[in-house]
């Protein structure tokens, strides 16, 4: 089926027992089993629910994998990917990415004798250069949060295989919409469920998409073992949210351009990152392995004082962490998501006093254009 009749259908038959058409809530911890040694698939709630498999069901197909295990947010489910290796192993990754998943890296897993060599993906000769003989994983996130750099994910899929190692990518700012990264050659596949997939601000989660049977079979084991799992109300939330997808990014995309069209032109911007404008880097490469450019954009102003200005004037723009919801949230990376990147490395990524970065909603993007216009007037 095509993904949009897949985002309502796909892992969905009407509940068995009513013909309930949306999938019950399974507010349960435990099930009933009929005699010993004998239950109907489902025997603890943090090992199986069935509104989370049914969750888990439909990501799987979105995503073009075969397998999905949902967590309580996205960073377990990216600490949950990290708990297939050991202690010793080597990993690859891109040295621009959501900050949460930098400190996660950095702060705990180090600790456990994990070794990482941050690179800039966007060059495969430097994932190349950066494998060594227990490289077991190359991390990649694209675009990247928040400069918007585009990674050739089947390039370094290549490199990363012929080295041995798996290719994990955060799919995050894309949605299975725009990217589907399995298809591209990734072994696994990250969401923060929290984001677009969800779409609603309302629920914090996240997926691991896989395609390949034993390393599924790896990721169930451990997120029964490790327990960071979503919960049943959550579960039910996300279904609800991804029903819409299709038509929230395709919204998304078209306010996306518009007001990356608008924000670049504007004489207060010194510089726009989006990789549906013509002169980023990489627009080729998204114009190809994306099917749009989505709705997240950064910009510069020049400076903090201009930032802030500029933030503390918007009205229907939120000032708010997070992005991929239906309404549109602002953002300053330094001083919040990216607060715990070391200062040198923020300074050469280009994660600057003056860095701006907004998540394009779904509202009129007229009045979203006005609500800029006024922001940029207090500069
Ligand atoms: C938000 C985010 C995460 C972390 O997800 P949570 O659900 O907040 O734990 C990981 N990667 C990216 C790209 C994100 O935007």
């Amino acid at each position: 089926m095509a993904f949009s009749t897949d985002c309502i259908h796909a892992g969905q038959e009407p509940e068995p027992v009513t013909g309930s058409v949306t999938y019950p809530i399974f507010q349960t911890s435990t099930y009933v089993q009929p005699e010993l040694g004998k239950h109907k698939g489902y025997e603890y709630a943090r090992t199986q629910n069935p509104t989370r498999s049914v969750l888990e069901a439909n990501l799987a197909a979105l995503e073009g994998g075969k397998h999905a295990h949902c967590f309580a947010s996205g960073m377990s489910a990216t600490d949950t990917v990290f708990r297939l290796l050991q202690s010793g192993d080597h990993v690859v990754a891109a040295e621009n990415m959501y900050g949460g998943s930098y400190r996660l890296f950095s702060k705990v897993c180090e600790k456990f004798g994990l070794e990482f060599t941050y690179v800039d993906t966007s060059h495969v000769a430097n994932v190349r250069a950066a494998l060594r003989p227990n490289t077991k994983i190359v991390f990649l996130e694209t675009p990247t949060n928040p400069m918007m750099t585009v990674t050739d994910i089947a390039a370094c899929a290549e490199v990363a295989h012929s080295g041995g190692a798996l290719v994990v990518v955060d799919n995050t700012f894309c949605s299975p919409y725009l990217q589907r990264p399995i298809e591209l050659g990734a072994d696994l596949v990250v969401h923060s469920t929290t984001k677009f997939i969800n779409g609603h601000s309302d629920s914090v989660g996240g997926v691991v998409v896989s395609n390949d049977d034993a390393i599924a079979e790896q990721i169930g084991f451990l997120q029964n073992a490790v327990g960071a799992i979503l919960s049943p109300f959550d579960s039910w939330l996300v279904l609800r949210g991804v029903k819409t997808l299709a038509v929230r990014m395709k919204q998304h995309e078209e306010n996306g351009r518009t007001m990356a069209k608008y924000i670049s032109g504007h004489s207060k911007v010194v510089k726009t990152y989006y990789p549906g404008l013509p002169d980023h880097p990489q627009h080729e490469l998204a114009k190809r392995q994306m099917r749009g450019f989505g709705s997240m954009i950064s910009f510069e102003l020049g400076s903090k004082e201009n930032a802030k200005k500029f933030l503390d004037r918007v009205r229907l723009c939120s000032l708010a962490e997070s992005l991929g919801g239906v309404e549109t949230l602002i953002s300053h990376p330094e001083t919040m998501t990216h607060a715990s990147v070391p200062l040198e490395t923020r300074t050469r990524l280009g994660i600057t006093p003056g860095l701006v970065r907004i998540s394009v909603g779904i509202e009129d993007v007229d009045d979203l254009i006005a609500d800029v216009e006024n922001a940029f007037a207090g500069i």
